[in-house]
């Protein structure tokens, strides 16, 4: 339930209002936007009396959320959340430029990329150290090592690092990792998610394979309802009926999820198409279409690369397709 209070409500009312709330066993999540402060209430919010609350003097309207995602939904929060990141802000008209390798492989690798990436214009870097791999004979990344290596490269390049977390196990190795990215694999792994909840820092949630939109919605619900807001959705293609493409981009889920959502929205056309010299055109239909940041590979040196050289980029590639989604952030 939503209740929206009237423009220039004293805080002591609306400290009496809240008290209220709590004392009827209710959370309470408040959004105070340039215009209005909307409260949205969670849990069971049926033995609320509307008729009552809406005839209070410094309340608006009243509004039954019918959604299940509570936290995440655009009606509890009508402003667009903007993630801090260091200095690098993503949403709200901050865009966010994540591009680095799959995998880091080694130092000469990671802090090469990294400055490549730079140059080229991006704001953040990405490099998984876990890798979920399909099969567990493939390189399964660096591990502890790879999170060192990362460091260094940040280090060198003053780039904020965003990583992959499989394991909550893994999680002591992630306490001065600046974004935990959250693979499709494990979407739904609601142990993980309510871990990261409770660690404040900033997720890079990917929507699962076969997810939907909804689906993405709670699982980011999980992490907020842990006490964590800063989360950001990333739409990284579905499993549908492609035969010549990795997965299908599915760029409408960027407007719906903005609609749906006050969080971020990115989009990482490298694992939704697979394929190297898909990215640039599917990165701008991306920016196109709103999103707010883009996550990319780039490797140095693609035909080598231990996971995913198909779909990376070369440095100058990257710093191309920089120019042309600027080009386009310009127009829209
Ligand atoms: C990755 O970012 O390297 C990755 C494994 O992504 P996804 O979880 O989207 O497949
Ligand atoms: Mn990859």
């Amino acid at each position: 339930m939503i209740v929206v209070l009237k423009q220039g409500t004293q805080d002591e009312k609306q400290s009496q209002l809240i008290d209220w709330f709590k004392d009827m066993g209710l959370g309470v999540h408040i959004s105070t936007g340039a215009y209005q402060t909307v409260l949205g209430l969670i849990g069971d919010t049926t033995k609320v009396d509307t008729d009552l609350i809406e005839s209070l003097d410094i309340v608006e309207s009243v509004k039954r959320v019918t959604e299940t995602f509570k936290c995440c939904n655009r009606k509890f929060h009508p402003d667009d959340t903007i993630i801090s990141v260091g200095d690098v802000k993503i949403g709200g008209g901050n865009f966010a430029l994540i591009a680095g390798p799959c995998s880091v492989e080694n130092e000469e690798q990671i802090v090469y990329v990294a400055k490549a990436v730079k140059e080229a214009g991006a704001n953040l870097l990405r490099g998984g150290a876990f890798k979920p791999r399909t099969s567990p004979y493939d390189f399964q990344g660096l591990k502890g090592e790879g999170i060192e290596l990362l460091k260094i490269a940040r280090k060198e390049t003053g780039l904020p690092i965003v990583t992959e977390i499989m394991s909550v196990s893994d999680l002591p190795l992630f306490e001065d990792i600046d974004v935990l990215q959250v693979g499709a694999r494990n979407m739904q792994n609601f142990d993980l998610l309510k871990e990261l909840g409770r660690t404040g820092k900033p997720i890079l949630l990917k929507r699962g394979l076969a997810n939907t939109l909804k689906e993405l919605l709670m699982s980011a619900e999980y992490i907020m309802a842990s006490g964590n807001e800063n989360v950001i959705l990333c739409e990284r293609g579905i499993r549908t009926y492609s035969d010549y493409l990795r997965n299908t981009l599915d760029l409408a889920a960027v407007p719906m999820l903005h609609e749906l959502s006050h969080l971020p929205v990115i989009v990482d056309p490298s694992h939704a198409t697979g394929i190297a010299r898909m990215v640039s055109p599917m990165a701008m239909a991306a920016t196109a279409c709103g999103c707010d940041g883009l996550i990319i590979e780039v490797h140095n040196d693609p035909p080598h690369a231990l996971c995913d050289g198909a779909q990376s980029l070369r440095p100058e590639e990257y710093a191309e397709l920089v120019r042309k989604v600027e080009a386009i952030r310009g127009v829209i």
